[in-house]
C-alpha cells in the first residue's frame, strides 16, 4: 500500500493542490493536522483534504479555529489568524474540525499517526533528544507527526544500539525534488512529511511524504508552487502581512 503522508495545510490551496498533482500514485492519504489557520482559503482546504479520505488527527490549529481551545496561548499573528478562520468557516467545516480526533491514531498495522508527539499532541519535537526520548517508549515501529513544519525524521535501533536523524538534501533548491528512506525492520522511526502550507525549514517549497508499505520506504517531497498567489490572497483578506512574507522565505 502506497500512503500519501499530508500535514500542516494552514489553509494553503495552492501548496495543497501542487503537491496533489506531484504526488506519484497512492492508495490512501494520512492527514497529521492543521488543516486550516494562517492561511487564505479555510474552506477549499478543508474542503479538498476532507474529499481525500477520512484518516486525520487534530492539530492545535484546528482546535483553536474551531473554537475548542482559547487563543490565550497563540502569539499574536496566530490569534488574528485563528479569529479570521473561525469566522470564515462555513458551519459544516467548523463541525468538522471540532470532531477531529486527538493523536495516536492508528489507521493501520504498526503505523500511528500524531500531530505533535504520541505523549502530548501539542509537543513540538525539534530536538533529537526528545525524539528519541519518545522512540524509547513507543510501541509501533512508525510514527508520523507534524507540528513543527520541519521536514525529516529521527529514528532509534535498539538491536544495533544506534541512532540518527534524517535531514533530507536534495540536489536542487528550485523544481520537484524527492529524497529516498529505507526503512529498517529493527528500527523505530518518528517521520515528519513537512509542512504543505507554511514550510519553515528553510525551504519555501510545499512539503510531504510518501510511505510504501511493501517496499518499507518512506520519499520526501518539495514541490514548489505559486506562491505569489497564496501571499496575494493572504493579503487581500486581510490576514497579517507576516503570514504572506515567510511563505517566501519558508521560515
Ligand atoms: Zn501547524
Amino acid at each position: 500500500m502506497r500512503i500519501l503522508i499530508l500535514s500542516d495545510i494552514h489553509a494553503n490551496l495552492e501548496a495543497l493542490e501542487a503537491c496533489l498533482e506531484a504526488a506519484p500514485p497512492y492508495d490512501r492519504v494520512f492527514n497529521l493536522g492543521d488543516v486550516v489557520g494562517y492561511g487564505a482559503n479555510p474552506n477549499e482546504a478543508a474542503g479538498r483534504a476532507r474529499a481525500l479520505g477520512s484518516v486525520f488527527v487534530r492539530g492545535n490549529h484546528d482546535k483553536a479555529c474551531s473554537g475548542l481551545i482559547s487563543l490565550d496561548d497563540f502569539n499574536p499573528v496566530a490569534g488574528l489568524a485563528a479569529m479570521w478562520t473561525r469566522d470564515h468557516l462555513t458551519p459544516d467545516n467548523l463541525s468538522f474540525l471540532r470532531d477531529l480526533p486527538m493523536g495516536p491514531v492508528a489507521p493501520i498495522e504498526n503505523v500511528q499517526c500524531v500531530h505533535g508527539s504520541p505523549r502530548d499532541e501539542d509537543e513540538y519535537v525539534f530536538m533529537a533528544r526528545e525524539a528519541y526520548s519518545i522512540l524509547a517508549h513507543v510501541s509501533v515501529p512508525v510514527t508520523f507527526f507534524g507540528h513543527t513544519h520541519v521536514q525529516g525524521a529521527y529514528w532509534i535501533d535498539d538491536v544495533r544500539e544506534t541512532e540518527g536523524v534524517i535531514d533530507p538534501k536534495y540536489s536542487s533548491a528550485q523544481g520537484k525534488q524527492q529524497f529516498p528512506l529505507a526503512l529498517e525492520k529493527t528500527a523505530a522511526y518518528l517521520i515528519n512529511p513537512g509542512s504543505i502550507g507554511q514550510p519553515r525549514d528553510g525551504d519555501p517549497r510545499a512539503a510531504f511524504a510518501l510511505y510504501d508499505t511493501q517496499a518499507s520506504s518512506v520519499t520526501f517531497h518539495r514541490v514548489p508552487y505559486d506562491i505569489e498567489r497564496a501571499q496575494k490572497k493572504i493579503l487581500s483578506a486581510g490576514l497579517p502581512d507576516r503570514l504572506a512574507s515567510r511563505l517566501g522565505e519558508g521560515r
